[in-house]
């Protein structure tokens, strides 16, 4: 067997990982690579292989990083099935539609500008119809229900408790010499976040990927962020708003449930809360759709919700108009909108309009990458430009770390822990260079497990049947 790292390793964007036995090829995730100026030119060089000899596609979860170049993919040629869990399947029809919309709009901006003295026209990674037609290549399967992507392969996926719909692949080859069991982690989530079940344990494997995005790292207890949590908006909402620019999948629930929970224990009064991103509108309506899959204290927290909407008002707003209408609003108002990064989106209006007044308050509730406006906040930037104009920075800036969707470093080892033999062979895959180089260490070291590499981008490993 061999296994091909394609991207996802070294860093945490642009996953997929090609296997090939003698029976078969088949690709783990296809994720679109992000960020910094490379990710453009990683992103058309990516998928060199020859796509005919592609017998399918296993799909942890629906994350552009892990779903992204799919439509490419199916564009270039591909025509077999891509496996995924049923919710997956929901959220990627509106994942790879937006994220179709902003290739059309890039490359459009590259013809115009960076292409335009070569006179020539940048064609979009792919297209909305690409995205589409993509979208009718998906074959769902329910969480712990086994599938044969082919005859010599049984497959299941379990719950990985990360966002809505992720998966851990369990997969049982036939070969020559007998079964293998190939364990594929994907990202996993802390197992109490608040928001999902926590990951399902495995207990054994003959290879193991796992994810690594915070391997080096611990994160604040649920009580210690809810205490954070209300300690920023508690002193602000008399006489400022509080924006919190969020990630529309997955984050944007876990920030809406925690608010619920103060809200409901009554140590925030009434709460004024306003969605605003489309896409995360879409995707807390399939969350609250789904309530079988999150934890029990959140179904709980939905139900009291729905049945007390005076004590939470919640609002999406869909329109332009409507979003813009937000910025009237001199205090009381709690906005969630997207990028989470600030870089892009509406949440640059909110700030635009909210930042210099020192009654607001703004809440940064996840990772927020070199080179973005979310790190200039951050790292306390007294003004900055924000649609070429000078923003001056007053309002109160909280950093709230316990919302991550990922297992911190002693969550993956709890994770780790539950197999009860070392795999014959682990690859720690997802991860910051030094960051899935100090986990790889550190999983020698505390589990007293060997074969354990962490590989870099284009590299191969041939592995004994
Ligand atoms: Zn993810």
């Amino acid at each position: 067997m061999r296994l091909n790292f394609l991207g996802g390793v070294g860093e945490v964007t642009g996953s997929c990982t090609l296997v090939e036995t003698a029976e078969m090829r088949f690709l783990v995730d296809c994720g679109m690579f992000q960020g910094g100026h490379e990710a453009w030119t990683k992103n058309q060089a990516a998928l060199a292989f020859d796509l005919r000899r592609l017998d399918f596609v296993l799909l942890t979860h629906a994350h552009i990083d892990h779903s992204g170049l799919l439509p490419r993919l199916c564009a270039l040629g591909y025509r077999g099935p891509i496996h995924v869990t049923t919710t997956t399947a929901e959220l990627l029809e509106v994942m790879l539609t937006d994220s179709a919309h902003l290739q059309e709009k890039e490359a459009e901006w590259r013809s115009r500008h960076r292409d335009a003295r070569r006179q020539r026209p940048t064609p979009p990674l792919y297209t909305v119809s690409q995205a589409r037609a993509c979208l009718a290549q998906l074959r769902t399967v329910a969480y712990e229900t086994e599938f044969r992507p082919h005859p010599a392969l049984n497959c299941s996926f379990h719950d990985a408790g990360h966002i809505l719909g992720s998966a851990i692949i369990d997969a049982h080859l036939r070969t020559g010499a007998g079964t293998r069991r190939l364990v594929f982690s994907g990202d996993l989530g802390q197992a109490a976040n608040g928001l999902l079940l926590p990951p399902r344990h495995i207990d054994s494997a003959d290879l193991l990927l796992v994810e690594s995005t915070y391997g080096n790292r611990m994160h604040k207890t649920p009580e210690q962020t809810q205490t954070e949590l209300h300690a920023a908006i508690s002193g602000t909402l008399a006489n400022g708003n509080v924006i919190i620019p969020a990630f529309a999948v997955g984050r944007t629930q876990a920030v809406l449930y925690a608010l619920a929970g103060l809200a409901r224990s009554g140590r925030l009064p009434p709460l004024r809360i306003f969605i605003d991103s489309p896409m995360a509108e879409k995707a807390t309506l399939i969350t609250r759709r789904h309530l079988e899959l999150l934890a029990p204290e959140v179904r709980e927290l939905d139900r009291w919700m729905r049945g007390n909407p005076p004590e939470l008002q919640l609002r999406y707003t869909h329109e332009v108009e409507e979003s813009m209408a937000l910025n009237q609003i001199r205090a009381g108002a709690i906005i969630i909108s997207a990028s989470g990064m600030c870089d892009a989106g509406r949440i640059k209006h909110h700030l635009r309009w909210n930042l210099p007044r020192s009654s607001c308050a703004v809440l940064i509730t996840g990772f927020q990458a070199a080179g973005t406006l979310g790190r200039r906040l951050v790292d306390g930037a007294r003004n900055v430009r924000i649609f070429n104009d000078d923003i001056p920075v007053r309002a109160q800036l909280h950093t709230i770390g316990g919302l991550s969707a990922h297992a911190d470093r002693e969550g993956l080892l709890a994770w780790l822990r539950g197999f009860a033999h070392a795999p014959g062979r682990s690859f720690v895959v997802h991860g910051e260079r030094e960051t899935a180089s100090g986990f790889r260490d550190e999983i020698k070291r505390r589990l007293g497990w060997t074969g354990v590499e962490s590989p870099l981008q284009g590299e191969a490993y041939t592995l004994e049947a």
